[in-house]
């Protein structure tokens, strides 16, 4: 009797043992198989989207006027400080609205999508999640910086390439950046070489046309599928040497070099951002490839 019950209880544990073993692998690899195109959103996350996707709509920012797109870069920070206060994922959000109008993991897209979290990053290391920031972005307003060195600045809206070198990327998302007003004011008017870098990538995300930049060649042949939009009055894009190395970067801060269309350069202050004419020269430099884009 006794070898009878402990017997029928070895089967319950054997079979818990089995459940709790099995079924986390099993989902898992399910997860593998299956490529999720957007993952499942709840209810306010949805909300998020439909606001997002009609902010960040490209067709729409092109009939904006002058900075007319600035505010909506607020709105979007605070839709996505919202969802990640609720504990959403405001990365699934963006692509869900990119989606909408067909630009979730296409060039345009990953390079709008980049802008974005690096706003929002901005946005949280200058504490604007508290309410008052969050109402202000609501309202598209520039919220009150309350951590870190711009502390009691302004939080406004800037051209990563100016205005007043390329007009046509005065109301792209990619384009439009937070910083502090004290430091915008400060900046100077010059094409600084991350100016040059995030222009390069315009043009070989077909954001930009390369007619606009002359002075960003040479330039990466734009990846298949993009369309860079075709201008007949502009002069033939400017033809990339052979063996064009000038395009590698990295920098003073870190050992690891980088092509000029590697993401990772996007995350490089300004300030700290150098260029080398050859491979040779990073080397010289001491610096190693970057091992995601391997220069
Ligand atoms: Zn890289």
């Amino acid at each position: 009797m006794w070898y009878f019950r402990r017997h029928r209880l070895f089967s319950v544990w054997l079979i818990a043992l089995a459940l709790a073993v099995f079924s986390p692998v099993q989902s898992r690899s399910e997860d593998r198989r299956a490529p999720v195109a957007v993952p499942a959103l709840r209810a306010w996350e949805a909300e998020a989207v439909d606001a997002i996707a009609s902010l960040a709509d490209p067709a729409k920012l092109a009939t904006l006027g002058v900075r007319g797109s600035n505010q909506r870069v607020q709105k979007i920070i605070y839709w996505l400080l919202a969802v990640k206060k609720a504990g959403g994922s405001p990365e699934a959000v963006i692509d869900a609205a990119l989606a909408r109008f067909g630009w979730k993991g296409t060039p345009q897209g990953d390079e709008t999508k980049l802008t974005i979290m690096r706003n929002l990053q901005r946005a949280l290391l200058a504490g604007l999640d508290n309410p008052e920031g969050m109402a202000e972005m609501r309202r598209g307003g520039a919220p009150t910086i309350r951590k870190g060195p711009f502390l009691g600045d302004e939080m406004g809206i800037d051209h990563v390439v100016p205005r007043a070198a390329v007009p046509e990327l005065d109301n792209v998302l990619a384009n439009l950046e937070l910083m502090p007003t004290q430091m915008n004011r400060n900046k100077s008017d010059k094409l600084q070489p991350r100016t040059q870098l995030m222009a390069r990538r315009f043009v070989a995300s077909g954001l930009l046309d390369p007619a606009s930049v002359p002075w960003a060649a040479p330039f990466a042949s734009p990846p298949p599928g993009s369309k860079p939009a075709p201008s007949p009055a502009a002069p033939a894009p400017p033809v990339a040497p052979p063996a064009a190395t000038a395009a590698l970067a990295g920098s003073t801060r870190s050992p690891v070099f980088h092509k000029a269309s590697c993401s990772a350069l996007a995350a490089i202050m300004e300030a700290n951002l150098v260029s080398y004419a050859s491979r040779e020269e990073t080397i010289q430099a001491g610096k190693r490839p970057c091992p995601k884009c391997q220069p």
